[in-house]
């Protein structure tokens, strides 16, 4: 006996996605969210182009939506800093093409869920934990602490590290990073809509984010190593503290900054994981529970909500085809390779040069801030003209 055909556990913005999906099809489901509000997640906040793909494939309302309520801001420039404050300007508004987005976070989230209300097709059941999951012949058991649900399928896009996914050899992370993030207002910044990273050496290799997002805030977040930071017992509200004041550009953007929320840290797996199985018997993994993020290249959002989409294609085709097996479900493994298979590989690249080659990309960006040649090299690999 089923319950209901699809359950998706973790409403996240790839689960969120992958039941609007399903909604848009017609196929009933229940997602489960172990918080009963939505959480304060540490992110960039700074979304790829795939995301507005995801979103008009949907709805082509929604979009603009979310551009006029200012969940969504396109990010116009891209300033990129060495350790001697040299930086590289890119212009995204010059080119016409809005690569990347910005925005609060829990904007975002709140948005996307209030849009699953509104389907007679999904029924959402927030501060349940789903505990386990339990592969039978003919269902699949997904079980709370307060009960159990019998599916045909299950999609898990319950974020990283999650345990349940598992289930579908999940790849271990090799490294994580460490971040620390702050809201701020009145940053000292009159330039365009704008994305800043800057170099760090100090105390330990790593990159700093200035985000400018919708409605006047500022997502400033900084990333190290993670075993670095563990073995020297850095905090990461004064880590982030430190690296603000020993930085000239940045101490001097944010000497009249305000803190509107306390700083937050958060570990990150930053892997691609281009060995990673995506799917099992009746199972789907979707986001960054299939998929590690490298922060700078920054492909989770929109990778998550392209995976929530996938996910739920592939589920109409399964209940279609009442083909619930792993054979048939590596259809959507071989659909998430073929999509992002270079994304992962551009990823991977860019962590190893954040890892080995730190003083060399300081170098680069010293010489591309005055060679027109090496500026355009760079504009095309970070906007895609
Ligand atoms: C420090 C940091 C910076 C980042 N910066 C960026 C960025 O700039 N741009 C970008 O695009 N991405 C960024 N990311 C990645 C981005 O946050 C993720 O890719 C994105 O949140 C993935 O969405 P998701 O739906 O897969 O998972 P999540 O957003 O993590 O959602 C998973 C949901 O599942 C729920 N859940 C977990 N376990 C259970 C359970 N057992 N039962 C029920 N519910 C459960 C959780 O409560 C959560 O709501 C960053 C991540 C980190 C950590």
């Amino acid at each position: 006996m089923i319950d209901t055909p699809v359950c998706i556990v973790g409403a996240g913005p790839a689960g969120l996605v992958a039941s609007l999906f399903l909604s848009k099809y017609g196929v009933k489901h229940t997602i489960f969210e172990r918080k009963k509000e939505i959480g304060d997640k540490v992110c960039g906040e700074c979304y790829d182009g795939r995301l507005a793909n995801v979103l008009n494939k949907l709805d082509t309302n929604l979009l603009p939506a979310m551009l006029t309520e200012q969940v969504l801001q396109p990010i116009e420039q891209y300033q990129y800093f060495n350790h001697k404050g040299k930086g590289l300007y890119i212009d995204a508004a010059k080119h016409n093409a809005v690569s990347r987005y910005s925005t609060y976070r829990k904007d975002f989230d709140t948005f996307l869920r209030a849009e699953v209300l509104k389907s007679p097709y999904a029924k959402l059941c927030t501060g349940e934990s789903v505990n386990k999951i339990v592969t039978h012949t003919n269902n699949i058991e997904i079980i709370t602490a307060n009960d159990s649900t019998k599916s045909e399928l299950v999609i898990i896009a319950t974020g990283n590290l999650s345990m349940l996914a598992n289930q579908a050899k999940q790849v271990s992370p090799d490294h994580f990073l460490l971040a620390a993030r702050g809201y701020y207002r009145n940053l000292n910044i009159t330039e365009p809509h704008g994305f800043q990273v800057y170099l760090i050496n100090k105390p330990a290799n790593g990159y700093l984010f200035i985000n400018k997002l919708p409605k006047g805030l500022y997502t400033v977040e900084m990333f190290i190593l993670k075993r670095y930071a563990s073995k020297h017992g850095f905090n990461a509200e004064t880590l982030l503290q430190q690296v603000i004041q020993q930085q000239p550009q940045v101490k001097n953007i944010m000497a009249n900054a305000v803190l509107v929320e306390k700083v937050k840290g958060a570990s990150l797996p930053s892997t691609a994981n281009k060995n990673q199985s995506f799917s099992a018997e009746r199972v789907l993994l979707a986001g960054s529970s299939g998929s590690g993020v490298n922060p700078l290249t920054g492909w989770g959002v929109g990778h998550a909500v392209f995976q929530g989409m996938c996910a739920a294609e592939q589920c109409v085709a399964s209940l279609q085809a009442q083909a619930f097996g792993a054979d048939y479900l590596q259809r959507y493994d071989a659909r998430l390779k073929k999509s992002l298979q270079n994304d992962w590989q551009k990823s991977q690249q860019v962590d190893f040069i954040m890892r080995y080659l730190h003083k060399s990309t300081g170098r680069f960006i010293g010489y591309a801030a005055s060679n027109k040649y090496l500026n355009n090299i760079a504009e095309k690999a970070i906007i895609g003209v």
